[in-house]
């Protein structure tokens, strides 16, 4: 058979603390509410096309296809386990100290593996009403380094997390958080907290790395709220380029040394997606979408919040004053 890795983009990578292997920094996001089989066809079509690394988590519901996806190009030796790199999540009603090992084996046997790359905390959030959080962050925490010592994830870290909520996790952690997952593009840059990261070592993933077009029904956007991938700039810069729009946002989320998740079930965007981490945008095209005024995440959250707590204003949430989590600021 033809050896076909000359032919697969080569994607940049970065070390993660502390994994042997090196985190592609273009993974395939997995979180979809679309037809049975989409997933399944989307994870084979990528790892065939060169991704090496996917975004699942428990909450998505698709990890049983993903699993498929994945049993197929190591059944044809297109990879061999060690060549990808895998994360998944805990889900939020899974936080209880006692749970966590079950929810972890749990993904594991839907994903046909026998250990994760990267075992995230999803979000800061138990599902528990009333003023405190119950377990704690730190209690959950402790359950998932147990999980490192037991060879079921190579790496732990979180999501969502805010860097008031890591202080706290890392003030008592012996294993440290080697990755916050978060929401950045060029309309929610989050440099305060991706500065704050780097400092520490804790690499970012930046999720809905293209705006997240596809769920803005699904969480009932407002109509008000600018589509990033419509932004003149961004149309601008790529048109010179001869580029899309998501080529220009691929390249600039790996060019501030984040790894991104884009999420495609077309294998033209699959390709082309994975295609754009190689190429470098211009500093003064790389400036200009570092300086975009519009600034707001596209999930907010917001339907985590309750009037009894322990979240009561997304200010809390995310800690940061309200008028960043929901509007206009720049960095
Ligand atoms: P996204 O990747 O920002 O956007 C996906 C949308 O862009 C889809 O509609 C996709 O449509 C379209 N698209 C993809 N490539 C394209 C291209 N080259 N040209 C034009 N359109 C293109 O959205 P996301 O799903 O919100 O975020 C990505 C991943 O991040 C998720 O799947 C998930 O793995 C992760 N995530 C994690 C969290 C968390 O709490 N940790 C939260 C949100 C997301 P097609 O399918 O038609 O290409």
């Amino acid at each position: 058979m033809a050896d076909k890795s000359e032919e697969r983009p080569r994607v940049p990578t970065a070390q993660v603390f502390p994994a042997a292997i090196r985190l592609p920094l273009v993974g395939l996001g997995t979180w979809t509410q679309r037809k049975p089989g989409e997933v399944r066809e989307a994870v084979e079509t990528a790892l065939r096309l060169g991704y090496r690394h996917i975004d699942c988590a428990a909450d998505y519901q698709n990890e049983g296809e993903v699993g498929q996806a994945i049993a197929a190009v190591l059944g044809d030796g297109t990879v061999c386990r060690e060549e990808i790199w895998v994360t998944s999540k805990l889900q939020n009603s899974d936080h209880e100290p006692q749970r966590v090992e079950d929810a972890c084996r749990e993904s594991l046997q839907q994903l046909g593996l026998e250990w994760l790359d990267l075992y995230l905390m999803h979000w800061p959030l138990t599902g528990n009403h009333g003023p405190e959080l119950k377990p704690s962050l730190e209690e959950t925490w402790s359950a998932m380094e147990a999980l490192v010592h037991k060879g079921l994830a190579r790496a732990i870290g979180v999501s969502n997390f805010s860097t008031k909520k890591l202080e706290r996790l890392l003030k008592q952690a012996t294993v440290r958080p080697a990755v916050n997952q978060v929401e950045a593009h060029p309309y929610f840059r989050n440099m305060e907290l991706i500065n704050w990261c780097r400092e520490r070592g804790i690499h970012v993933t930046a999720y809905s790395p293209l705006g997240s077009p596809h769920t803005a029904d699904f969480f009932k956007r407002r109509e008000d709220v600018p589509v990033l991938m419509q932004d003149s700039t961004l149309r601008e810069i790529a048109e010179r380029h001869g580029k899309s729009p998501a080529d220009v946002l691929v390249s600039w989320a790996v060019q501030r040394g984040t790894s991104c998740l884009p999420k495609s079930t077309k294998e033209s965007h699959l390709r082309s997606n994975l295609e754009a981490a190689s190429w470098r945008l211009p500093d003064p095209d790389f400036q200009a979408l570092s300086s975009l005024a519009t600034q707001r995440r596209m999930l907010d959250g917001g339907w985590f919040l309750s009037s009894e707590g322990p979240y009561h204003t997304l200010e809390e949430l995310w800690d940061t004053p309200s008028e960043v989590a929901t509007s206009t600021v720049a960095d």
